[in-house]
């Protein structure tokens, strides 16, 4: 029996696998098909408080699987939970088809980046398709270039004004002909000199995968249906996010985008916490991520101590 399993590797997986550790609790953290989570696919993190020269994602994910092992969090590394069953205690987490009973849970397995579904979108990744301005937008790549952002909500706002400082020239594309943003950020990005909007329109294709590196995008018109080319370095993709949490929907209360809901770190199960992106669309930063963490561990370290008094 375990004391507390954590599902996911990225900074409030690794955060609370620091702190149950070092409660004593002797955590088994699965660590998903990507260890370290969505940090690991990005360059160099620059607003990770401690690091002020930055530090590769990867590397500090690496850093933070030490440190929790180091206190004696026991790792399934690639593993994957399939399945959950939190209907009854103890719980069962099916780990890699083997059935494991704990008594608490701290669900940490983040969000995904929505994709456009592109076969070059793919191929071109990391080689000028990006999802992330704040962890991509300063290299040298997409320096005083034409830069692309795909999407209309806050986050492409945000992504897109923040290319602004390295950008020669930003080309909004959005599928409709207003920003669902809010009305302050939308405002302000548009009325950006470097920024230019590209209305009613999608990514149709990413130039150019022969060239192995972004050139261009082809952009459809979607009420003319005219396609024209458009030039840049740089495509950042932002379409929303997905959080990955469907294996614990029959158990877990989420809202309508499937965000798990809580009560500090609590969840509707007792004795199931969360931390994380998996239940925060708001802030995702990897240090709100750890804060998380830290917070979902207290919470299960408490809550184990108050079964036992
Ligand atoms: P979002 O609000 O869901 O917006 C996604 C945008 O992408 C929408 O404009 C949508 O178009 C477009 N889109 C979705 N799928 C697409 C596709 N397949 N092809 C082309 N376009 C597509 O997501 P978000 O911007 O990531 O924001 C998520 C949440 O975080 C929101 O609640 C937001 O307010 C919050 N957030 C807040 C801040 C902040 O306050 N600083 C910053 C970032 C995010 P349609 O408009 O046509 O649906």
């Amino acid at each position: 029996m375990e004391n507390v399993i954590i599902i996911g590797s990225g900074c409030a997986g690794w955060t609370a696998a620091l702190y149950t550790a070092r409660a004593n609790l002797r955590p088994l953290l699965v660590t998903g098909e990507q260890p370290g989570g969505l940090l690991t696919t990005t360059s160099t993190v620059e607003n990770f408080p401690g690091w002020p020269e930055g530090i590769d994602g990867y590397e500090l994910m690496t850093k933070m699987q030490a440190q929790a092992e180091r206190f004696g969090t026991r790792v399934r590394l690639g593993s994957v939970v399939s399945r959950v069953d939190f209907s009854s205690r103890p719980f069962t987490v099916v780990i890699d088809d083997e059935p494991v009973q704990t008594r608490t849970v701290i669900i940490a397995t983040g969000a995904s980046h929505r994709h456009l579904g592109l076969a070059s979108e793919k191929l071109l990744d990391k080689k000028g398709v990006t999802y992330c301005a704040t962890c991509d937008g300063a290299l040298p790549m997409f320096r005083n270039q034409p830069l692309v952002v795909v999407g209309g909500g806050d986050s492409a706002c945000e992504e897109a004004t923040y290319l602004t400082r390295f950008a020669s020239v930003v080309h909004l594309i959005h599928r409709r002909d207003t920003l669902r943003a809010s009305k302050i950020m939308a405002d302000r990005l548009l009325a950006h000199p470097k920024v230019k909007p590209v209305w009613d329109s999608v990514v149709t294709e990413i130039l150019d995968v022969k060239q192995d590196k972004v050139t261009g995008v082809r952009v459809k018109h979607l009420k003319t249906n005219v396609e024209s080319t458009l030039d840049c370095a740089g495509v950042f993709i932002a379409i929303g996010h997905v959080p990955n949490t469907q294996i614990f929907k029959p158990f877990i209360e989420t809202d309508a985008n499937g965000y798990i809901l809580r009560t500090g770190a609590a969840t509707n199960i007792p004795g199931v916490f969360v931390a994380g992106d998996c239940s925060d669309h708001v802030y995702r930063q990897a240090i709100t991520a750890a804060g998380m963490g830290c917070a979902a561990a207290i919470e299960a370290e408490r809550f184990l101590a108050a079964e036992q008094a």
